[in-house]
């Protein structure tokens, strides 16, 4: 065992703030191409970061390790100070399936195709991870469910199924879905890119919500005006690295680099 190899992360270092999440030095191959080449990142209490780049710079990549949908090859993530997907002093040996499970149920992701299943009503889309997974009692994961449903506006939805709903309407009940279990963070990968252009303000009201509720959010996304109205901070990221990491506000106002000026010239 060579604990010295562990990145030094939260778990090390015993601050009074901890932060939710915290990324250091995370590296992941394809074969022979770096998706992610040395990402820090850390994400506090509350906090909404942004994540922009354009296709192909590994943003998809890193939450989907985020929520282990993906092995890593080098590097630590740490949730509450706790490595993810690695057992303490083992380096780069998985958690058991099991372990990972437990870890994953932390996290929730909503993603760009809502990925709701298509034969269970909106109410059972909602109630079944808090129920199946989570072991909370039926009734109650259905109140829940409901106030749920209420504060995304489709209170009127409950007994319908998915391929009844407007896309921006799904997306809501995957929003819905993602926060039934009280996750430790909120994790969105280009939740609106698969919407008609007059769907996506629904969803990204209920984010903005979700965002003033003090939820601690990421979120992958190419609304620059989410990012700059609703986000704490913005991470751009290109080839699978983290080129800039601002406040919001700065972030616009003042970009560092060339890259991210021409990134935003080409966006906005
Ligand atoms: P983004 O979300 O920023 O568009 P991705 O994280 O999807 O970028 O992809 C980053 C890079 O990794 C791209 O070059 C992509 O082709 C590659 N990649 C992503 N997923 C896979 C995979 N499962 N197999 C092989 N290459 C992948
Ligand atoms: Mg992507």
């Amino acid at each position: 065992m060579n604990t010295a190899q562990i990145p030094a992360g939260a778990a090390g270092t015993a601050t009074a703030t901890r932060p939710v999440l915290e990324v250091v030095g995370l590296r992941k191959r394809f074969g022979d191409h770096t998706a992610l080449d040395g990402i820090d990142l850390t994400v506090e209490e509350g906090e909404v970061v942004a994540i922009l780049g354009p296709s192909g710079s590994g943003k998809s990549t890193l939450v989907r390790c985020l929520d282990q949908l993906e092995t890593i090859d080098g590097g630590a993530m740490y949730l509450d100070g706790e490595l993810l997907g690695f057992e303490q002093g083992k380096v780069l040996r998985p958690l058991t399936d099991a372990g990972v499970r437990a870890q994953r149920r932390r996290m929730s992701m909503v993603f760009q195709q809502f990925n709701l299943f298509p034969h269970w009503t909106v109410l059972r889309n909602v109630t079944e991870a808090p129920v199946a997974v989570h072991g909370v009692a039926p009734a109650e994961a259905k109140a829940k469910a409901l106030d749920l449903l209420e504060k995304v506006g489709l209170s009127d939805k409950a007994t319908a199924y998915p391929r009844q709903l407007s896309g921006g309407q799904q997306q809501r009940v995957a929003i819905a879905r993602a926060v039934a279990v009280e996750p430790r963070v909120l994790l969105f990968d280009e939740p609106t890119s698969a919407l008609d252009p007059e769907l996506i303000d629904e969803v990204l009201q209920t984010m903005q919500a979700l965002a003033a509720s003090g939820r601690t959010m990421v979120v992958v996304t190419h609304e620059m005006e989410f990012a700059r109205e609703v986000a704490d901070r913005c991470v751009f990221m290109a080839d699978g690295k983290v080129v800039e990491d601002q406040p919001a506000e700065a972030f616009f106002r003042n970009p560092q680099t060339d890259r991210l000026r021409s990134f935003l010239a080409r966006s906005m």
